[in-house]
């Protein structure tokens, strides 16, 4: 690969974001390619209707739609290999798809290309108990490897789209969730995985043992969106599960004074399994869906819970409550049981569907800015919302100083689309004066490309394009996603054919 970037990248893209390359074989290559991977996975599994495309024109980030040329849900890691081999000798870009819960727009198909849909992928391939280790394909849900491991064991990151989204989605966003600031990421729990290239070829980072040696290939591939491969099957790590857990949910008049009960149970040396902050206007939201009995009007609802070693669970546990207290909360309550627990969960996971009630549309937006900053940044956002006149609910992972700003807009209204999006940004350059950064665990996807040079050098996202190249010379895997201005990789193999993208004035080769 020519090492050397081409003209200087452009600051936050002046393309319009929702044009995507077409893919560059004519129509009647890409009836042929249909043919072939219509062979390849059966008719009934792949769709080339318009009204079977409807269902995966967007993903989570609604606001963003485009119609594959056909989507083929492969049935075997085989299969997956063929198809991405078969796109591969036409030349047509491909997006892979687990279960589209993606809040960045990582799985919007490309405009007459192919989307791989891993949705019947979901076989649990070994379950090794003793050696706390699991294998899946990507399809499985999250909630499906606690529940292939459990009750002994179990897999700690916890989205909370958990139920739907996918292992493999959640390796490629690298996804989070409430017990991520104790446990970590998916990234701490992949030890192996098997990719299709995009290429065709298939191989195997790592496997069931910890730290293979060579490059952290897999560190590489965690996190990047489905731009380097596709996953067809995933070996993860598991944990004992904790012997008591303990929750609560505490009531403060602000987010301020829970800010600080936050800061006050982390300096104290209290690591909470979970540490989650709604404000008022989630708290309203979501109790009109989760009737947990919370109280509408209170300025922010403090969700803690405590796991582990019984006697230090208990201990520790008071001293929760009591710096609660301190921070001036009056109504601290303990779950009494799981019910009560679940209760209390539930509440919380319904903060993003519950938006839904207060408002025709959202974004939900996520920014990472230091715990310590918490105070200053909801200040921020607040006056933000006031400039914009529009409401934005906040729900987030308190412990990481990971903010789900709920940007709430009506879509009917001419411009408020923009407007709301133009508010998201704000809010995240908001992240960024903070010292954090513009994503925690949603990815950039097409959403954010265009604030990756706020955060990143010239150089920075230089030696990303490398990367990419590297492992996706012809740029046929997700293309147009999580770089600001595509740019593509001089080495192409085989014949020189101008790229759509370049075509369209999108990218440069260098
Ligand atoms: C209500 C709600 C709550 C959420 N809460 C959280 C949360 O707490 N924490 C969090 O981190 N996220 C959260 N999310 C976001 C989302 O659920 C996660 O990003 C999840 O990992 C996406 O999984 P998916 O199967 O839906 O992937 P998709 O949306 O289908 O795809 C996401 C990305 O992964 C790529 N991809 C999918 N499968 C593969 C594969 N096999 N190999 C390579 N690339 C692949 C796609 O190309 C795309 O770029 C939430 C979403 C919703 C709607």
């Amino acid at each position: 690969m020519d090492g050397r970037l081409g003209a200087e990248l452009e600051g936050p893209t002046a393309v319009a974001e929702r044009e995507l390359p077409e893919a560059a074989a004519s129509g009647a290559e890409l009836s042929a390619l249909v043919g072939r991977l219509r062979a390849i996975v059966g008719a009934e599994w792949c769709y080339e209707h318009e009204h079977q495309l409807r269902t995966y024109e967007s993903d989570g980030l609604l606001q963003y739609t485009s119609t594959p040329r056909a989507a083929v849900l492969p049935g075997s890691a085989e299969e997956v290999q063929a198809c991405v081999r078969a796109c591969a000798r036409a030349g047509v870009p491909w997006v892979a798809r687990g279960a589209g819960s993606g809040l960045s727009g990582g799985a919007l198909p490309v405009e007459d290309g192919i989307l791989v849909v891993t949705s019947r992928l979901k076989r649990v391939l070994d379950v090794d108990l003793e050696n706390q280790r699991i294998c899946v394909e990507p399809g499985v849900t999250n909630t499906a490897v606690s529940a292939a491991v459990g009750p002994g064991l179990f897999y700690p990151p916890d989205p909370s789209s958990q139920i739907v989204c996918t292992i493999g989605g959640n390796v490629a966003e690298n996804s989070g969730g409430a017990h991520c600031f104790k446990y970590g990421f998916t990234t701490n729990y992949v030890c192996g995985l098997e990719i299709v290239l995009a290429d065709g070829e298939m191989i195997q980072l790592g496997g069931p043992e910890l730290d293979p040696p060579g490059y952290d290939l897999l560190g590489a591939f965690v996190g990047s969106e489905g731009t380097l491969g596709i996953a067809t099957k995933v070996w993860l790590r598991v944990m004992p599960s904790p012997e008591t857990v303990k929750t609560l949910v505490a009531f403060f008049d602000s987010t301020r004074a829970a800010g600080e009960a936050v800061s006050e149970i982390v300096q104290s040396g209290v690591v909470p399994g979970a540490i989650e902050m709604m404000d008022a206007r989630a708290i309203e939201a979501s109790e009109q869906m989760a009737h947990a009995g919370y109280p509408v009007g209170r300025g922010a609802a403090l969700l803690v819970e405590l796991d582990g070693a019984e006697r230090e669970c208990e201990a520790r546990f008071d001293e929760v409550v009591q710096i609660c207290e301190s921070c001036g909360s009056d109504d601290v309550r303990v779950a009494r049981d799981d019910v009560e627990r679940a209760l209390f969960w539930k509440t919380r996971k319904a903060a993003f569907p519950a938006m839904g009630r207060m408002s025709p549309n959202y974004f939900v937006q996520d920014g990472v800015i230091p715990r310590t900053k918490l105070p200053e940044v909801l200040e921020k956002i607040d006056a933000l919302a006031e400039e914009y006149g529009m409401l934005v609910a906040n729900v987030f992972h308190a412990g990481d100083g990971n903010l789900h700003p709920v940007v709430c807009f009506d879509g009917r209204r001419e411009g408020e689309a923009a407007r709301a999006e133009e508010l998201s940004g704000r809010i995240l350059d908001a992240c960024l004066e903070a010292g954090g950064s513009i994503t925690g665990e949603h990815g950039v996807g097409i959403d954010k490309k265009k604030h990756m040079p706020k955060m990143f050098g010239e150089d920075d996202l230089g030696a990303f394009q490398k990367l990419r190249c590297a492992w996706d010379p012809a740029g046929l895997a997700n293309p147009g996603k999580v770089m600001p201005t595509p740019r593509l990789c001089g080495e192409v193999p085989g014949v020189y054919r101008q790229h759509p993208l370049e075509a369209a004035g999108l990218a440069e080769r260098f």
